[in-house]
């Protein structure tokens, strides 16, 4: 594989590990490598200091889909919404609540009297339903509709509004085109029905990468895999596919599989980083390298990027498996690669605001503008506001989220739109 001596850089991260004080700081400054891979973002991150949270008390709730528990955690802020945040996928909905920015946009909304229900669906590692196989079709028809009725029936409300970023924001589309109610407006962050996504992600979709990953290379080859010689860790992905994918690296180095993550980790060091410094936290190596560039750097504070370990976390690999369909197809299709949501435009009877990062190379801007045009094209008779879309210029992806300016920046822009559509289409 062309990465002769990897387990020895392991090892010998280990042996400097214990090194003194200014060895250590010159290595954690000029390490580049080794210093990555010791993973001093975590070890910072542990000791962070919290600061108190201006959010009430959470109420925990679970609503179920057949045997899976999914996730809500309500902070009740006022009477306004009730509003739903969902985030991407691989990241939990407490990415919405992180104390490491001076206002998260949990806090931004209950500040302003939002009831805010912040959800973990079945792309969440907060749930051990995302470590078992799962479609985005499930979210969809399943995981959507459970919420949205759990948050209907607690507050009383007619309807509810949402905030959802990627993969959260597609398959809540795909679930109104389905035929889901109960939903008065939608923010929809960055990914749409129309996904246009950076090279890196056609190429693992024209490759079939996904079925690699998720399945191995197929039977007769796994002897093959044998004589390359991989580090055995390795070897078994290759030959068995990833049930699961972690983007957390293990940070104890007595804990089972440290050997196994490094070497993983190591393997991801070259991941492009565009146009921006070098990065030293694996974790973001791994998202990089599964997902794509999803924050510019520039966006996040040190406290964040130390913290993504927090909020990132291990997802099944099989929803991949639509995702790289739905990249072929470059539109919304079901798992098995049939277009069953995109006949039924009518069904998105409720306004949906887009918004999207002019520097977002994972999915680009053009993505939510493609499904603007398509929803104005397919409904002639609305108001033109019913459908509207903004672009933050400055900003990637989910760094719209949880970037240090943010709320400065980008929540007062959610909020004018949560207040926009309370009453309905009329903005
Ligand atoms: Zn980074």
């Amino acid at each position: 594989m062309g990465h002769p001596g990897l387990l020895e850089i392991v090892q010998q991260n280990e042996v400097m590990r214990f090194g003194s004080v200014f060895a250590k700081l010159v290595f954690r400054c000029y390490g580049g490598v080794t210093a990555y891979l010791n993973n001093f973002p975590a070890l910072d991150d542990a000791q962070a200091p919290h600061r108190p949270m201006r959010l009430p008390a959470p109420e925990v709730h679970v609503p179920m889909v057949g045997d899976k528990a999914l996730g809500l955690t309500r902070y009740k802020g006022g009477t306004l919404g009730p509003v739903i945040l969902a985030p991407g996928f691989g990241v939990t909905a407490a990415s919405y609540a992180m104390d490491t920015t001076d206002e998260n946009l949990a806090e931004f909304l209950v500040a302003r009297g939002y009831d805010v229900w912040l959800f973990d669906y079945r792309g969440s590692p907060a749930l051990d339903a995302s470590r078992q196989p799962f479609t985005i079709d499930d979210i969809a028809r399943e995981d959507w509709p459970a919420a949205i009725e759990m948050v209907r029936d607690n507050t009383g409300a007619a309807d509810v509004q949402i905030i959802a970023h990627c993969f959260a924001s597609t398959s809540v589309l795909m679930g109104l085109l389905a035929g889901m109610k109960g939903v008065r407006s939608v923010v929809s962050s960055q990914t749409s029905l129309h996904p246009i996504s950076g090279w890196f992600n056609y190429a693992k979709a024209d490759s079939h990468l996904a079925n690699l990953l998720v399945q191995g290379v197929p039977k007769a080859m796994r002897g093959l895999v044998d004589g390359i010689g991989l580090p055995p860790a390795l070897g078994d992905i290759v030959k068995y596919g990833m049930k699961t994918v972690d983007m957390v690296s293990i940070v104890d180095p007595s804990a089972e599989g440290y050997m196994a993550a490094k070497t993983l980790d190591a393997l991801l060091w070259p991941v492009p980083f565009p146009g921006e410094i070098p990065c030293y936290n694996p974790v973001c190596h791994r998202v990089f390298g599964v997902f794509g560039p999803s924050f510019a750097h520039d966006q996040l504070n040190e406290a964040t990027h130390n913290a993504l370990g927090r909020v990132f976390g291990k997802i099944s690999t099989e929803p991949f498996l639509q995702l790289a369909e739905i990249l072929r197809w470059g539109k919304a299709v079901d798992a098995g690669g049939a277009d069953t949501y995109m006949n039924t435009p009518e069904n998105i009877d409720i306004p949906i605001d887009f918004v999207a990062g002019g520097k977002n190379r994972i999915f680009l801007p053009e993505t939510t503008l493609r499904t603007l045009h398509w929803l104005r094209a397919t409904h002639k008779d609305a108001p033109k506001n019913m459908f509207t879309r903004v672009v933050f210029e400055e900003y990637a992806h989910m760094d719209i989220f949880i970037g240090k300016n943010a709320h400065h920046e980008v929540f007062p822009y959610l909020l004018d739109r949560l207040r926009a559509r309370d009453g309905g289409v009329q903005a």
